[in-house]
């Protein structure tokens, strides 16, 4: 049985803890589901997202992961999802930078053909029932955002970014932007690949989509300052923090 509308695009967290994966609190990292009654892609598989797949979503069947960039945080599980032949719908497809596939495909010549589809910035990537655009984050590594069209909605995935990211036109105006919010407030020795609260509110106002989920905070930290600090610099934004398991219906 479905628990959502033939017309809906629901998004599923499952795993939104930035940065690093802590034993003690087995919070799992950066993951989301985006699915319809006829596709379902995963953005990120980091720590611990197989295992919330098993227990939040068993019965979706994906037909692709996407991998913004190589961090562990936003990968670990990839194998497990690959090897796992029951959570595709049809084949195993990995959706990935020339870059990013070299960093974590280990035998690329042995896997099937149509395993591994190259995403570039240049270009819009089709398959069944959606389309995607990408963009170059600000990032320690190479990093891609996605814009994932499905179902008449429109998802934008910040992945990691500094506050130098360039958004590019296509990606302002979703019905969903999802931005990481590793830091609360930047000072001298923070990183200029991650975000702060403030730059999340001003990002989110530039993305202009109809809800911005907040994710990637740390474990051990608390997301709610930040969503007061994104909500007091983007007043029309509408913001959500990320949990895991929450599910965002795009009507
Ligand atoms: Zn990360
Ligand atoms: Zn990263």
């Amino acid at each position: 049985m479905s628990d959502y509308a033939h017309s809906e695009v629901k998004v599923t967290v499952l795993g939104c803890a930035g940065s690093s994966y802590d034993e003690e609190l087995r919070l799992p990292c950066s993951s989301y589901l985006v699915e319809t009654h006829e596709t379902a892609i995963l953005l990120d598989c980091g720590f611990g997202s197989f295992e919330s797949y098993s227990l939040l979503v068993p019965n979706s069947r994906l037909d692709a992961i996407f991998v913004s960039h190589a961090h562990a945080d936003h990968v670990a599980d990839l194998e497990a999802f690959m090897d796992a032949a029951d959570v595709w719908r049809d084949q195993p497809r990995l959706v990935a930078s020339e870059q990013t596939t070299a960093s974590i495909v280990r035998e690329p010549d042995a896997l099937p053909p149509g395993t591994l589809v190259l995403a570039r910035v240049e270009t819009h990537l089709e398959l069944p029932f959606l389309e995607i655009a990408f963009s170059l984050t600000t990032h320690q590594m190479p990093t891609l955002a996605a814009c994932v069209s499905v179902g008449g909605r429109r998802v934008a995935y910040g992945a990691d970014t500094g506050p130098t990211w360039v958004i590019p036109p296509h990606f302002v105006g979703a019905d969903l932007a999802i931005l990481e919010c590793t830091l609360e407030t930047r000072d001298e020795s923070s990183s200029r690949f991650h975000l702060d609260a403030q730059e999340v509110g001003n990002l989110a106002r530039e993305l202009s989509a109809r809800q911005t989920l907040i994710t990637h905070v740390p474990p051990h930290e608390n997301g709610e300052v930040r969503l007061a600090t994104a909500r007091g610099v983007a007043t029309k934004e509408n913001f959500l923090l990320a949990t895991t398991g929450l599910q965002v219906m795009l009507k």
